[in-house]
């Protein structure tokens, strides 16, 4: 199944809208005060089955949050609550996910390929760490991991879900990639990083490269769960296919109790360093190995 088209940005900007007309456009963002303005009850909801991040339930014309808490991360859980405030306020989604009253049930956070869901995360990405005040944090910031890490602590939001927005913002070349065991879950990769990748990147599914250290790392379970990090110099031709060899650094961290691991990858080289009328190096053959 392929990724429904969703355009990410239109729906962050509904978000960012939303907030302007609030006098809420600052960091970090606080999804259950805007439930409270409209008059919507959010409650904890512990014994969610996996993968659900929430629900919306509609009765009439009262609605009503519930948001999973067996993800012990505050940052997930902000997330959950504004996934399902996506759902209320996106034109066409309570036409959609409801006939008449009803409880829909989110599996957010870039899970899933159903549009509903892809477009409540855009939103739910865009309202938690809306373009002006994110950018301007970024600016602040260190660079690679640490810079993901502290725009988390500023927006309140989870490693991942920031990540990702890093990697969609950022005007350096950076990629993230989380991964299980020796799979890729998805990857996010800048603009300026997709210019050195050319058509080749690590999609869902694929083996991770033999010889990057995320491999290296994730053959060690306990350090995943015991969330150890580590960092190595390596060349992005260990993951893409670029046109010429690039001197990169990965940065590994692990998220947990879920087997994940977070990988950052930057290089200080630009991609219009790169000569153009170089004649073409000969082509790398890539690793990834299709599972399906
Ligand atoms: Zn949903």
């Amino acid at each position: 199944m392929t990724r429904p088209k969703v355009d990410g940005d239109a729906f962050r900007a509904k978000a960012e809208h939303l907030l302007k007309q609030r006098g809420r456009h600052k960091l970090p963002v606080d999804p259950f005060a805007i439930a409270d303005e409209e008059g919507i009850l959010v409650k904890a909801k512990p014994d969610t089955a996996g993968g659900v991040s929430g629900m919306l339930i509609k009765s009439g014309d009262d609605f009503g949050i519930l948001y999973a808490t067996h993800i012990p991360s505050w940052g997930f859980q902000r997330f959950s609550v504004a996934h399902e405030l996506a759902h209320y306020f996106l034109e066409g989604h309570p036409e959609a996910l409801f006939a008449g009253d009803g409880t829909h049930v989110s599996r957010a956070g870039f899970a899933t390929r159903d549009r509903h869901e892809l477009e409540a995360d855009f939103y739910a990405s865009g309202l938690l760490m809306p373009d002006g005040p994110f950018r301007a944090a970024m600016r602040r910031v260190g660079d690679g991991l640490e810079a993901i890490e502290e725009l988390a602590a500023l927006c309140e939001t989870s490693l991942t879900a920031t990540a990702i927005r890093f990697a969609q913002s950022v005007g350096e070349p950076a990629a993230v990639i989380v991964s299980t065991g020796q799979r890729v879950d998805y990857a996010f990769l800048s603009d300026a990083m997709r210019e050195f990748a050319g058509v080749t990147w690590p999609r869902k599914g694929d083996n991770l490269p033999e010889d990057s250290l995320t491999a290296r790392f994730n053959a060690d379970p306990g350090g995943v769960e015991a969330r150890r990090r580590d960092a190595a110099e390596t060349g992005l031709r260990v993951w893409f296919e670029t046109r010429r060899p690039v001197d990169a650094t990965e940065e590994v961290v692990g998220l947990g109790e879920y087997g994940r691991t977070l990988t950052v990858i930057t290089t200080e080289t630009s991609p219009d360093d790169e000569d153009e009328d170089e004649e073409m190096e000969e082509r790398w053959t890539p690793r990834f190995s299709r599972r399906r």
